[in-house]
């Protein structure tokens, strides 16, 4: 068989011919058409809902309903990928406007059935999830809420009341942020940068020029302090009053964990080790000190870089290089990540008007998914290019199931993705003879875990804190005092912090926008740890349960996905292994000998 892969790959662009032939035409409009009688067939079924609805009935709505949602995801993800590939693009925008209006309103018109279903009794609900199948644990998904649901008419008036409440605090929070304007002097110029572009000097040779950066930075929201602090202290009591006064929620990061299916113990568990490892990053950032030439690390250089190397890689080297590592790990994982190669569907272009980053996009469970990159050879180019592919080969091992039960839920989203990136690194460091290239790999790796987990935990760890203290009727000065206890007890004495990180709560959108979110990003990446401990300990036996958690998709919850590959995510020996791996890799770099 002749494979793409057997020319000189060169960057390219993605083909969406798989999806629609362009964004107007008669398979565009019949798709609208279809959608629109499929939702008006949906509307006439409204009467036969009753506590005794026939199974195959109710069965029939079901796949009635993922048939409209398989035909709008065709054509949200048409719309989507078409404006990736160029932003500027009237056409693309257009559609994507319109595509997201047509959604809204159709949504809408279908939403009865999943009020209809969460208000349930109880047995008759287990009599049809019984018979439903695959789509058993996304209609139980939906009945988690159940207890937590107020009347229609409760319900209606906390939305009403949170567009000129909650939401509008945060889009004043936005807009507030989003016009600040940072200053920063480079070679006796002044430049007026955005958030991003001041960051960037975060992670720059300099030391000076990074402390400038967080100094301005934190001056600049200082400055906001009372108002910023204020709005979060109003969100704070939103949340609770209405998560745990108004819908029974016992604290309030439970109805977080709800949502993510996450166990509220499991939860703590993770946290709590987390808390108990402060003292790996500590130590690695004491070896950092000794290789940036400095006695104590202040909190400007935890992200400053020691990398000499400048090793470019070409498109077609780093390709066959991830490829080449998955197919090392199992045949079939490296046959999926081709595929995106050789049906088109990867864009990894540098193009003006094309969205920055990088993303993969699966559509619908049997199409090979679509996998957006910029890129450039640069070491972090060739992670992101396994890191995006991980994703497909997720999604494709996943394609057996219908679309509503094929998503991954956010906890497991990042399993295949940040593995391939291990998988990667493991080749690269076994086969690099520069010893440059494998120190800059080891110490990007620790930077990333440390991003990821350890900032991630302690930031949920404040807002636990800082959710009880405004309970109890906290001042803004109070929880910033809170704010620097936290990142004293995460630096110990390895990291001076200056006190202008005070204000660094009030800087993170995530904690204002989506309370608790963060600790997902730390599950997610221990979880890979864990998995990649246990790979390399046992080495072929590991790999059925690996891809088996991989093609459960979004079928099952989390616990029950990891449980079924003798995973017990309530166990703190099970998260202690994440931060075993992350000992090793710090180990690793404490036996190289400090060039300075
Ligand atoms: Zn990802």
């Amino acid at each position: 068989m002749t494979s793409v892969l057997s020319d000189n790959l060169t960057t390219s662009a993605w083909s969406l011919a798989d999806l629609f032939p362009s964004h107007s035409g008669t398979e565009m409009e019949s798709a609208f058409d279809e959608i629109e009688a499929q939702v008006t067939e949906f509307e006439s079924l409204r009467a036969k809902l009753s506590p005794g609805l026939e199974t195959e009935t109710f069965l029939g709505m079901v796949k009635l309903l993922e048939s409209i949602h398989r035909l709008a995801h065709k054509i949200y993800g048409f719309g989507g990928l078409a404006f990736a590939q160029n932003t500027q693009d009237q056409t693309a925008q257009n559609f994507v406007a319109r595509v997201d209006q047509f959604v809204a309103s159709m949504e809408n018109r279908v939403l009865f059935f999943n009020l209809w279903w969460k208000d349930l009794d109880e047995a008759n609900a287990r009599r049809l999830m019984e018979a439903s199948g695959p789509y058993h644990y996304w209609l139980e998904e939906i009945r988690h809420f159940k207890p937590h649901t107020l009347t229609e008419l409760e319900e209606k008036i906390i939305n009403i009341k949170n567009v000129t409440g909650s939401k509008a605090m945060l889009t004043l929070y936005d807009t507030l942020t989003n016009r600040y304007v940072f200053k920063l002097e480079e070679d006796g110029e002044v430049k007026e940068l955005t958030r991003g572009e001041l960051m960037v000097y975060a992670r720059q040779h300099k030391p000076e020029l990074r402390a400038q950066a967080y100094q301005e930075l934190y001056r600049v929201y200082g400055n906001d302090s009372a108002i910023l602090g204020q709005m979060y202290q109003t969100i704070v009591r939103d949340w609770r009053n209405e998560q745990v006064d108004l819908r029974k929620f016992s604290t309030p990061i439970a109805a977080r964990n709800l949502t993510n299916d996450i166990p509220d113990d499991v939860v703590d568990t993770l946290l709590d080790v987390a808390q108990r490892n402060a003292g790996l990053f500590q130590r690695y950032f004491q070896l950092k000190a000794r290789w940036l030439g400095m006695d104590r690390l202040r909190r400007y250089d935890v992200y400053a870089p020691i990398a000499q190397s400048n090793k470019a890689y070409d498109y077609d080297v780093a390709a066959r290089m991830v490829l080449d590592s998955f197919n090392r790990f199992d045949p079939q994982i490296g046959a999926l990540a081709t595929r995106v190669f050789e049906d088109g569907h990867l864009d990894s272009q540098v193009r003006k008007g094309k969205r920055s980053g990088a993303f993969c996009w699966p559509v619908l469970p049997e199409l090979t998914p679509w996998v957006l990159l910029n890129y450039q050879g640069r070491s972090d180019d060739v992670a992101t290019m396994a890191h995006e592919l991980g994703h497909a080969i997720h999604s494709m091992l996943a394609s057996h199931h219908p679309l509503f039960a094929f998503h991954s839920s956010l906890p497991l989203a990042e399993t295949a993705s940040t593995f391939g990136e291990m998988m990667l690194v493991d080749r690269l460091l076994s086969e690099e003879s520069d010893e440059s290239v494998r120190r800059d790999l080891l110490f990007r790796q620790v930077d990333d875990a440390y991003g990821t987990i350890m900032r991630q935990s302690f930031f949920a760890i404040f807002e636990r804190q800082a959710h009880q203290m405004v309970q109890e009727g906290a001042s803004v000065d109070e929880v910033a005092d809170a704010y620097m206890a936290n990142l004293r007890e995460q630096f110990g004495e390895s990291v001076e912090i200056s006190d202008e990180f005070r204000w660094e709560w009030i800087s993170i959108p995530h904690i204002y926008q989506t309370p608790f979110y963060v600790y997902a990003y730390a599950f997610g990446q221990l979880l890979v740890f864990s998995l990649y401990q246990q790979y390399r300990a046992e080495g072929e036996s590991f790999k059925p349960r690996y891809l088996k958690i991989l093609s459960a998709g979004g079928s099952d919850s989390p616990e029950h996905i990891l449980a079924d590959a003798g995973i017990d995510i309530h166990s703190a020996e099970f998260w202690q292994g994440g931060f075993d791996v992350i000992r090793g890799l710090v180990e690793q770099l404490e036996s190289i000998p400090v060039e300075k």
